[in-house]
């Protein structure tokens, strides 16, 4: 399912990261930087009522001087305006209305995205009311006061936000050709092999009608069967610094992972796989999507009999968190194996919409509890009464036991691996929940 996207916008000291710590609670993903060095927060998900979100931060801004705020603002909104479904714009009633707040809010009109107006740090709304009225004047709709660090007003604030999703989060789910994302790093090959695939087969470039972001959506069609290929590549921005580029360019993935079904995550050979492959490859892994690792410039390396294999190795243990993910090695410029690719996208897809008989479940799980005694713990035993599978996409089960507390993690993944023996589940995630039951 494809949650919808709010992006936050707004001046320094607003209360950006506060609203975001407090939405975000203990959900939070941290997103690791350079590694060892900063960890930084992008994105997270948020749930309100029975409504899901990802909530998007378009990033700091360096208060230098007046101007660099106003074109970092911009920058900002743009991002927003890129990828959002929502964007929350950010204000403070103590700052007042500023100048590049109305700068910023003709921008945000210009664009016809969804606008929520959020009025911040009214911590008394008696006393503050009359100078949120001020923000009228921006002309983006009605100001809606909070405080986020009082946690006032959030409710009212969420229910604006919800009202705002687009109508049907399902249209996309309605369309039942397979969606594929195509993510990586800058020059691993992601345009080449969309440009390969387009000038082989026979296609039809198209707008995908009612997509309210810019990703670019191409159909390919395959064996009389049609895809859409989702790309993060063509909307770079080229002049930005390094570390905001890398910023966008990971909200670019993480919207573009959110509405697919498979995730091809692009490695360039040449350069062998990195810390940086494995931060993108983790965003699918996170959301539970089908991944395939294309290892791409496969004609570019020097190889012979043993090279895939080692290759294989290297890439296992840095994408050690997704040991299920399936791996070509394909070359966009010769066009080797790039055609297999739409099989392994079948297949996945098959894999990530499995269902398991529950009789079936449970004569495996009874096997392995016979053939590897369940963990204890100050005599205690654990006990597994019975498992059921209660979702797809990704296939998620549900394991009753005596005692939550003694499932250990190793046991459940001794489980999965008994499952994954006996159905495969190649290029999906699994999941279990552990319920208890006396
Ligand atoms: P950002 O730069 O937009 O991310 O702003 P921060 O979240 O870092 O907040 C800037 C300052 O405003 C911090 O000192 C916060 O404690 C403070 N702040 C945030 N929300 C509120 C609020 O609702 N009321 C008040 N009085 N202060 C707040
Ligand atoms: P993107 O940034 O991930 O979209 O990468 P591009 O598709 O723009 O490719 C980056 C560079 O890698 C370009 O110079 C391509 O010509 C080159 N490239 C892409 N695929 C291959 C490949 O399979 N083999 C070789 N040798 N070069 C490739």
């Amino acid at each position: 399912m494809s949650k919808p996207v709010v992006a936050v916008v707004g001046r320094p000291n607003v209360g950006k990261s506060t609203l975001f710590n407090v939405l975000a609670g203990e959900k939070i993903s941290i997103v690791k930087d350079t590694p060892g060095v900063t960890r930084d927060r992008i994105y997270a998900e948020v749930s309100w009522l029975d409504r899901e979100f990802t909530l998007i931060d378009t990033g700091g801004i360096e208060p230098e001087s007046k101007d660099v705020i106003l074109s970092q603002m911009r920058e900002q909104a743009q991002i927003a305006i890129d990828t959002a479904d929502v964007i929350l714009f950010l204000t403070d009633v103590r700052q007042g209305l500023q100048d590049a707040d109305a700068k910023v809010a003709d921008m945000l009109r210009r664009s016809g995205k969804p606008v929520l107006l959020v009025v911040n740090k009214v911590d008394n709304f008696d006393k503050f009311m009359a100078d949120v009225y001020e923000f009228y004047n921006l002309g983006i709709g009605d100001p809606i006061p909070i405080s986020a660090s009082s946690r006032l007003g959030l409710g009212d604030m969420l229910d604006a936000l919800i009202a705002h999703f687009p109508e049907h989060a399902g249209e996309e789910e309605e369309d039942e050709r397979p969606r594929v994302a195509i993510v990586g790093k800058p020059n691993v090959g992601k345009s080449s092999i969309i440009n390969k695939l387009l000038g082989e087969q026979r296609v039809i470039v198209s707008d995908i009608a009612g997509t309210t972001r810019d990703a670019i959506d191409t159909e390919v069609v395959h064996d009389g069967k049609e895809y859409v290929f989702i790309d993060t590549a063509g909307l770079r921005r080229k002049n930005k610094i390094k570390e905001e580029l890398e910023r966008y360019s990971i909200i670019r993935t993480v919207t573009a992972v959110e509405r697919a079904d498979v995730v091809l995550v692009v490695i360039d050979a040449t350069e062998g796989v990195t810390e940086q492959d494995a931060k993108i490859a983790g965003i699918a892994h996170e959301r539970g999507k089908g991944i395939i690792i294309v290892v791409n410039k496969w004609d570019a390396i020097e190889k012979n009999d043993k090279t895939m294999r080692e290759y294989e190795n290297k890439v296992r243990q840095v994408l050690s968190f997704m040991p299920y993910a399936e791996i070509m090695y394909v070359s966009a410029k010769s066009g080797q194996r790039l055609h297999k690719l739409f099989e392994k996208i079948d297949m996945v897809i098959q894999n990530q919409n499995l269902r398991v008989a529950t009789g079936v479940l449970n004569e495996i799980m009874m096997e392995a509890v016979a053939m590897q005694q369940p963990p204890s713990d100050k005599g205690k035993r654990l006990k597994l009464f019975y498992i059921t599978q209660v979702a797809v996409k990704p296939p998620s089960f549900v394991i009753f036991v005596n005692d939550k507390e003694l499932m250990h993690f190793s046991y459940t993944r001794y489980l999965e691996n008994k499952i994954r023996e006996a159905f495969g589940f190649k290029g999906t995630s699994l999941k279990f929940f552990i319920r208890q039951r006396k």
